[in-house]
């Protein structure tokens, strides 16, 4: 009889738990946003209705910089922190649900002094060294230490952040290789971390991994449908996409937009004379040259042909027109082979600036008046920036 009340036990357990992972691969399968796609995986890791860890982080494997680095940490600073937002849990009966959808609205995890210590963490992946994580990468295979073992790792920079006691690391795997990793201790109840619970670790960060790995392909697919082949900045589709979207932030929080236009002077002469492909190693030169000039806030786009757009959010015609001409000079300074081809002879450009409000209020009629500017600069004499 006592054989048959644990066996029924074990299958409630059992059923539990897969229902709980059900509930986190669901939820992980409404979204393609990474950042969305960690804190579905955390909450499943730390929620009471979840795994019930106290704490968890997530790490992420950057192979193009042979970097470990830190992307979201969840959990309490101290117990009294952590019984407030378990109480509050409770007492609200929030499911899984509730808890990743506070996330879409509200960004208060994001803001705990935790995760920003988590995101502030980068380790080499490459080379000699033996850091528990880079360990972990290249093991790819769990990893709990216990009080004991605990030990051999009191030196290492995760340890000396976490100060756990007891910890697990699971590996976030791809089809082929370990993306990232997960870490998840008790910190605050000093609850032993048992096999079932590293037996859930484990099934959730397999398939925590192929949503991260969707999730980033997905990523580099869209950044390459809307990258132009030629100069690898913004293409003309994702130009009029970002200029409506930036124009209704704009409208929405009563800030400045202004858009600049800017045309190659005499480039049929360039073209003419070397030909198209030596035209085109120009405008990529020219391309990766506004790019690097430019603030990290700015949309710089290849309007088409010898054409480029910057869209520049939060910011008055006044300021863009000093940044405009900044870049205009940049261009002049700038040697471009066989310039000296050219009527004036050096590579230049004329450009136009249009701002929001004032110039226009929707993206066509800012298109057309930084494009008229541009008229007139070309009309001026070329080599210069007039305004709307
Ligand atoms: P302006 O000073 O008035 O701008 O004179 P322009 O000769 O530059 O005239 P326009 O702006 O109309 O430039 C069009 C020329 O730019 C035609 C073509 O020779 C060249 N061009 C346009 N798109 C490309 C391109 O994708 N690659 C190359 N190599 N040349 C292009
Ligand atoms: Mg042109
Ligand atoms: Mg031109």
């Amino acid at each position: 009889m006592e054989e048959l009340a644990k066996t029924k036990q074990e299958l409630e357990r059992t059923k539990q738990e897969l229902g709980i992972l059900y509930e986190i691969s669901n939820a992980m399968r409404t979204t393609l946003r990474l950042d969305e796609i960690f804190y579905i995986i955390l909450t499943g890791v730390t929620a009471h209705i979840g795994l019930g860890f106290n704490r968890a982080m997530l790490f992420l494997v950057n192979e193009k910089d042979g970097l470990i680095e830190g992307k979201l940490g969840i959990g309490p600073e101290t117990g009294e922190e952590a019984n407030r937002i378990w109480n509050q849990i409770e007492s609200e009966k929030m499911s899984m649900d509730d808890l990743i959808n506070v996330y879409k609205f509200s960004h208060q995890a994001l803001e705990s002094g935790f995760n920003r210590q988590v995101r502030n963490l980068k380790f080499t992946s490459r080379g000699q060294n033996d850091s528990l994580l880079a360990l972990s990468v290249l093991d790819g295979m769990p990893l709990h230490l216990t009080r004991e073992t605990m030990q051999n790792y009191l030196n290492d920079p995760v340890i000396q952040l976490l100060k756990s006691q007891e910890l697990v690391v699971a590996p976030l795997k791809s089809k082929e290789k370990v993306n990232g990793l997960i870490l998840a201790d008790n910190f605050v109840t000093k609850k032993p971390i048992s096999k079932d619970d590293i037996r859930m670790l484990i099934m959730l960060a397999n398939q925590a991994g192929l949503a991260i790995e969707n999730s980033q392909l997905y990523e580099k697919t869209a950044l390459r449908a809307h990258s132009d082949y030629l100069t690898d900045l913004w293409n003309h589709g994702y130009f009029q996409a970002i200029l409506q979207s930036e124009l209704e932030k704009a409208r929405a929080a009563k800030t400045p937009l202004t858009l600049i236009m800017l045309d190659i002077d005499d480039f049929k002469v360039y073209n003419d004379s070397l030909g198209h492909q030596a035209g085109d190693s120009i405008l990529k030169q020219l391309g990766a040259l506004l790019k690097n000039q430019s603030r990290k806030m700015d949309y710089v786009c290849r309007y088409g042909g010898e054409e480029f757009t910057i869209i520049l959010p939060g910011t008055e015609k006044k300021e863009a027109y000093l940044i405009a001409e900044r870049l205009r000079q940049d261009i002049e300074k700038q040697g471009f082979i066989h310039e000296e081809i050219l009527p004036q002879k050096k590579l230049t450009v004329s450009i136009g600036l249009a701002a929001f409000p004032e110039n226009g209020l929707n993206p066509s009629e800012l298109i057309a008046a930084s494009d008229k500017a541009l008229y007139q600069a070309k009309n001026k004499g070329k080599n210069n920036t007039a305004t709307a």
